[in-house]
């Protein structure tokens, strides 16, 4: 079973629990210019018509006396950290999917907390107690079920979908509560007259393809109650490092510069192995006298490639003076994010079509070195055998 737990109101709520004057009052979260739009609205809010998304212009006229307050981001993420937090105590399986939004797998929990209600309620419980907000969890034996579910008796809701109950569900499911049906799908939906899920069964396969390209044969395959997708803990997997400590303290560029080629590529593979990319490098030189120094950059595209990894390394390091001889170096990557993960259309450039020949390189030399062991495939910087400790975590 996965339960998709989703906080009620979230920022609105965060808002209201820390200021009593804004308790039961019509609360929106929002910048307060011209253009801002709706973040979040309070429930007392919404009774007037007014949702996110909405411009706040519009949400002033529906109410005369509703209450602007400005978003407070770090307050909310800290206290999504802490939601998340508490999920983990409950299964090694959570995957977040927004700020007030995660997926836990509770396969193999039940022995430990009982039922799959009886979990949904002590984390439920567990959120309120420990940080006064409501939530709203769904659970079902289907992940894109789950998160339907999660939505239907907002807020503080609890709807469970059985495995015997899964096919009437999906039969009189409105098509348009489907996750990914958008406005062109649901006009395609309007004129093939599919108003539920169990409708799209009517079709054969040809013409939802015709229709609405790769998104048709998942809306087959979702109408007979099969989805492939998991609950995927990547994203809770914050960073993966790889330090080398050397046998002898050196200060020549080119032996730096190895050992940095070195802990890229050991990086580098475990990023691929795991089907991630990552934006975010860093690398971290500690000196004989123990001092250390790290440096970070942001990168614009998402890579996986040693090469690119290395690339960024040396240009960083390359950023520090170096006074002392070195005696451990480190390369590591933050801002994982699941390699197959949807992400904006965009034109590739020059720059990340050399980017993926060297991926595909890469996961050549890393299919090689699986078979064969880690010493038969080394850059030929590497051939000199390596001197020094590894740490990889
Ligand atoms: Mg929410």
């Amino acid at each position: 079973m996965i339960l998709h737990i989703d906080m009620d109101a979230f920022f609105a709520a965060v808002e209201q629990r820390d200021n009593p004057a804004l308790k039961n009052k019509p609360v929106i979260v929002s910048g307060n210019s011209k253009r801002s739009v709706v973040s979040t609205a309070s429930y007392e809010a919404r009774v007037f018509g007014i949702h996110s998304a909405m411009p706040v212009f519009q949400a002033k006229q529906k109410c005369d006396h509703l209450i602007i307050v400005p978003g407070n981001m770090k307050k909310y993420a800290a206290t999504s950290k802490k939601i998340m937090k508490i999920l983990s105590h409950f299964s090694p399986l959570v995957e977040q999917v927004s700020i007030d939004e995660a997926y836990v797998d509770i396969k193999g929990c039940e022995r430990l907390f009982g039922s799959p209600e009886d979990i949904a309620c002590e984390i439920k419980k567990s959120v309120f107690t420990q940080l006064s907000l409501t939530s709203s969890i769904g659970i079902a034996p289907i992940k894109f079920l789950s998160k339907i579910a999660s939505d239907m008796n907002k807020p503080d809701g609890l709807t469970i979908i059985t495995k015997s109950q899964v096919k009437e569900f999906i039969r009189n499911l409105p098509i348009q509560k489907v996750p990914g049906i958008g406005k062109t799908a649901m006009k395609q939906m309007q004129t093939l007259q599919i108003k539920t899920l169990g409708d799209v069964k009517k079709f054969p396969l040809g013409i939802l393809i015709k229709k609405f390209g790769k998104m048709g044969h998942r809306l087959l395959e979702l109408s007979d109650g099969i989805d492939a997708s998991t609950v995927k803990t990547n994203y809770t997997r914050k960073s993966i490092s790889s330090e080398t400590t050397l046998s002898k303290d050196i200060s020549d560029f080119e032996g730096i510069k190895q050992m940095i080629l070195d802990r890229s590529q050991s990086v580098g593979r475990t990023l691929r192995k795991k089907d991630l990319v990552t934006k975010n490098i860093f690398i971290k030189l500690k000196f004989s006298d123990f001092s250390q120094t790290t440096r970070s950059k942001k990168l614009p595209t998402s890579i996986c490639s040693s090469s690119a990894i290395f690339k960024e390394a040396l240009a960083l390091f390359k950023e520090i003076q170096l006074k002392k001889k070195v005696r451990l170096v480190g390369v590591g990557v933050t801002a994982l994010k699941d390699k197959n993960a949807p992400t904006q259309l965009q034109l590739m450039p020059l720059k990340d079509k050399l980017n993926k020949q060297w991926e595909s390189v890469d996961f050549a030399v890393d299919s090689i070195s699986e078979k064969f062991g880690d010493s038969i495939i080394k850059k030929a910087a590497l051939s000199k055998t390596s001197r020094g400790r590894q740490n990889d975590e």
